[in-house]
């Protein structure tokens, strides 16, 4: 089976080798798709993660056990630029500033910088941003 999930590290093991074990321990293939890591930072990658089911699910239930946070990740992030009020609140929470403000105060959304982790859809109060599966 082939899986994606987002992964969030805590800090304390944010520099941890810890995917690398996926691959030795579980026999796992792993892609990164994308990855926002800085030392003494909470870190995210968005993680493919292909082998046999019950190994996948080791691997993962492993990642768990020492303390890494893991969601199933959305497909796609889509943005109702019509009906957004350009508040601003997306761009302050966005962990990898995939969303920003230009001089003109429009609103930019740079897709390869978004990492699918959804803060933004929960802050939005115009709820113009959805995630897509
Ligand atoms: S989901 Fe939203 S908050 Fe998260 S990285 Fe993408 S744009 Fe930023
Ligand atoms: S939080 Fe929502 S309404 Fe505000 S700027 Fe971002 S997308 Fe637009």
């Amino acid at each position: 089976m082939k899986k994606k999930v987002v992964l969030t590290f805590p800090p304390k093991i944010v520099t941890q080798p810890i995917t690398y074990h996926l691959v030795k321990d579980f026999d796992l293939i792993i892609n990164i798709l994308r990855a926002q890591v800085e030392e003494g930072e909470t870190g995210r990658l968005v993680l493919e993660v292909e082998g046999p089911k019950e190994q996948v699910e080791k691997g993962l239930k492993y990642l768990e056990e020492r303390g890494v946070g893991i969601q199933a990740v959305a497909r796609d992030i889509n943005l109702n630029e019509e009906e957004c009020i350009v508040c601003g609140v997306c761009v302050s929470v966005c962990p990898t500033h995939a969303l920003s403000l230009n001089k003109k105060w429009e609103l930019l959304f740079d897709k390869e910088k978004c990492i699918l982790c959804e803060v933004c859809v929960k802050a939005c109060p115009a709820r113009v941003i959805e995630v897509a599966f």
